[in-house]
């Protein structure tokens, strides 16, 4: 993929002389490629190498595990090959993910469907293929898109696609379960705040200071990225403590057509166009990261409306709305957790 080549090249040319410096001065912070995208981990307190390699490692055979796109053998491969012939035996944690995906997708009528693969595919953006489908190429690829025929026996420890030419894609979530396996083996290390970074996916463990006698804990601040902008520029910034922060919007992959539309990579099954609806984008804070990365996706698809019914449905997930015209929008619980930083937005209460 051609997103992928300019990855590795980045990461030749940028991050491996940073990786070597940081390496000389173990032991904070540490990035690799995975998952599709930059990972970066910053263990502040109780980290060490092994802990580091424990998380990237995770963090690695969740890639392999998950990915669509790999000429190496993947669960998610098998299974899509296997379509419509025979349930494919996978990991637990492979399963549960599903399971997730499965839930999101009956919550969201379908809006979040973890079978879109044969339209990410049909798209190609990010990659060298991108271009507009035609109609009846879009019907077929849509035709195939169907969460409810996405076969899970938990006991058997098998996965099924009833249909030949069906195919899972974990794009929405996969990295958002490698952030909660981070977060974990960190907490088990006894790492009591960490940053861990997978490609804008923020799962912020602890508080940026501790809590010391008679003063309260600080939170993390964490900017949301400006749609509009480079990545690492932001519109505004957020107080956390032991949160995830993921952000789904229309500036991660796109491309620009000869007319100058824009067409990015969050698909709308009702029309398998990539969804259209005033927003740029959407950022959810949560506890669990799987849940958060689910969450972008789905109130992302559903448009404004729907999608905050959603969120104000969800006990403890809150979500910044950012539109076309600048405004942005956050749910009650962020009221006095987020701050505008960048005149060119404005905060609609
Ligand atoms: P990012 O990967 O850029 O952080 P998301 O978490 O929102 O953003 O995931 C986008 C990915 O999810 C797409 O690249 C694609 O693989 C997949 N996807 C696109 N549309 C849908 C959808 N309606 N339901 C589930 N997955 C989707
Ligand atoms: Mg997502």
């Amino acid at each position: 993929m051609v997103i992928n080549t300019m990855l590795q090249k980045t990461f030749v040319v940028f991050c491996v002389p940073l990786l070597l410096a940081v390496c000389a001065k173990p032991p904070s912070p540490r990035l690799e490629l995975a998952l599709g995208t930059v990972c970066t981990v910053n263990l502040f307190e109780g980290g060490n190498a092994q802990l580091y390699s424990d998380i990237f490692s995770r963090i690695q055979e969740i890639d392999r595990t998950m990915t669509a796109f790999s000429e190496e053998f993947s669960d998610i491969i098998a299974i899509n090959k296997q379509a419509g012939i025979e349930p494919v035996q996978v990991r637990d944690d492979l399963i549960a993910v599903l399971e997730t995906a499965l839930y999101y997708a009956a919550l969201s009528g379908g809006a979040f469907d973890p079978t879109i693969g044969p339209l990410v595919t049909l798209w190609g953006i990010g990659t060298d293929s991108q271009r507009i489908p035609g109609d009846a190429e879009i019907a077929a690829a849509l035709a195939l898109v169907n969460w409810r025929d996405l076969v899970i026996d938990r006991e058997a420890g098998t996965v099924f696609l009833r249909r030949a030419g069906m195919a899972l894609d974990l794009g929405a979530i996969a990295k958002g379960y490698a952030g909660d396996e981070a977060a974990r083996i960190a907490r088990e290390g006894n790492v009591q705040r960490a940053i861990i970074d997978l490609g804008g996916n923020i799962v912020a463990v602890g508080s940026r200071e501790a809590a010391q006698n008679g003063t309260e804990a600080l939170p993390w601040r964490i900017g949301v990225q400006n749609p509009l902008d480079e990545r690492g520029a932001s519109i505004g910034v957020l107080w956390v403590h032991n949160a995830s922060v993921v952000t789904s919007g229309v500036y991660e992959r796109y491309f620009v057509s000869d007319e100058g539309k824009h067409y990015h990579h969050l698909f709308d099954p009702a029309n398998g166009y990539p969804a259209e609806n005033g927003l740029l984008s959407v950022t959810i804070v949560t506890e669990s990261s799987t849940i958060a990365d689910a969450l972008s996706t789905v109130v992302f698809v559903l448009g404004f409306e729907y999608g905050k019914a959603v969120i104000d449905s969800i006990p403890n997930a809150e979500a910044i709305f950012v539109f076309d015209d600048c405004r942005v929008i956050i749910t009650d619980g962020l009221i006095g957790f987020f701050m505008i930083t960048n005149d060119a937005f404005t905060l609609d209460l």
